[in-house]
């Protein structure tokens, strides 16, 4: 008698489809990626669910239990470059393991249970990052058809040439048969094992914005300018990286990164004219973000004063933060409370595919712990035993969301 493979040996399994290299490398429409949903339709097959590959590159597994909205968990199976085995793919799997341990239990849903593993979550290699839960959510993707990697490859032929057609990209929309998301994901970050939590329960999805500032002074003559006279685009852009800092150290739960910075001429002898800086700001809540902006933007103005230079900022993106739903967090909670799993309520700082859903439906997400808060690397870890009680967890949650008949 062959025992069932546990969730631990799945993700091993699944690791197994990737580019060569070190860490998991599974990029978007990428033969790795196709192969792996392959092995893992064969496996929701063999748990009896109906298994598609939506228009969008999205593996959909349905449960056609009871009737009404489908309740929906899932996560993402892309990867970025040289990245861990748990990121989306712990989501994802765990997601089956728990439809698995309901059908064992004899559990009858009252409504459909659909897992779904999204298309390209990550964006790393042509700048669309949720392009497969954007779609299945019914937002305008097919402008996305278009972009190009750096090897001048667009989406669309990445999409043809895993046997797809990016005509069909708005087909994918099936948000309106869905009632509630759930998504199960590592942590990526150090708060759950810093608090020796075993899950933890995602009040929201943090709001970001994207600004990149320019610093305009003069460009002059290193050896001949006097001192009070420079108009150092660069000395502004110093104290406007600290700014970003000590605006964030002032606002509980915001955090915000100066993550650029070009400087021009550039050069030993030439006192800097202009100077580029990224700015991303995240915050939990729309107030505390709109206030760390504003406070943000004074300090630019007012260091930009003093310092004699112009500044100009440009909002590259704004994303407003994603609440997740009440209700789906109190099931959480009550679903970790039954599995005797210690629970931690904290903000997620990364975006993940319940953002988009959670525009939608309610959605609500569940986090376990990462090993020293590493991710997006091969050194990520989330220990086989945090692993099972997070499926666990996820199993129970969906018996409660999805009631029984
Ligand atoms: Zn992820």
């Amino acid at each position: 008698l062959v025992s069932a493979p546990t969730l631990e040996r799945d993700l091993a399994t699944l690791a197994g489809f990737s580019a060569p290299g070190p860490g998991v490398t599974r990029l978007a429409w990428s033969p790795e990626l196709l192969a792996g949903y392959d092995w893992l339709a064969g496996r929701l097959r063999a748990l009896g669910l109906d298994v598609e590959i939506d228009p969008a590159g999205n593996l959909v597994a349905r449960w056609d239990a009871g009737n009404g909205p489908a309740v929906v968990v899932g996560s993402h199976l892309d990867t970025v470059p040289r990245g861990g085995r748990f990121d989306g793919a712990l989501g994802v799997l765990a997601g089956m393991h728990a439809l698995r341990m309901l059908r064992e239990r004899g559990v009858e849903p009252a409504r459909p249970l659909w897992l779904v593993a999204f298309m390209d979550e990550e964006g790393t290699r042509f700048g669309t990052s949720l392009l497969g839960s954007r779609a299945f959510a019914g937002e305008p993707v097919a402008d996305l058809a278009g972009r190009a990697d750096g090897d001048g490859v667009t989406v669309a032929d990445a999409m043809r040439a895993a046997g797809f057609d990016p005509a069909r990209l708005g087909e994918a929309r099936a948000i309106d048969r869905v009632g509630a998301y759930v998504e199960l994901h590592v942590e990526q970050g150090p708060a759950l094992e810093r608090a020796g939590a075993d899950v933890g329960v995602v009040e929201a999805i943090c709001g970001m914005v994207g600004l990149r500032a320019t610093l305009l002074g003069e460009a002059n003559h290193a050896g001949t300018t006097p001192m009070d006279l420079r108009r150092d685009a660069l000395a502004a852009a110093a104290r406007a990286v600290l700014a970003v800092r000590e605006t964030a150290l002032e606002a509980p739960g915001v955090v915000a990164t100066a993550g650029t910075l070009d400087v021009h001429a550039g050069a030993y002898n030439v006192v800097p004219g202009a100077v580029e800086l990224s700015i991303d700001l995240r915050a939990p809540r729309a107030g505390a973000l709109a206030a760390a902006e504003e406070a943000l933007r004074a300090r630019m103005a007012a260091i930009a004063a003093e310092e004699n230079v112009e500044c100009v900022l440009d909002e590259r993106h704004r994303l407003a933060p994603v609440p997740m739903d009440a209700a789906l967090r109190e099931h959480l909670r009550a679903a970790a409370a039954q599995e005797d799993a210690t629970a931690l309520e904290l903000a997620s700082g990364a975006g993940h595919d319940a953002m988009v859903i959670g525009r939608h439906v309610p959605a609500g997400m569940l986090f376990a712990p990462s090993r020293d808060g590493l991710s997006h690397n091969p050194g990520e870890h989330t220990s086989a035993a945090l692993c099972e009680t997070a499926a666990r967890v996820l199993a129970r949650a969906l018996e409660r969301i999805g009631g029984t008949r």
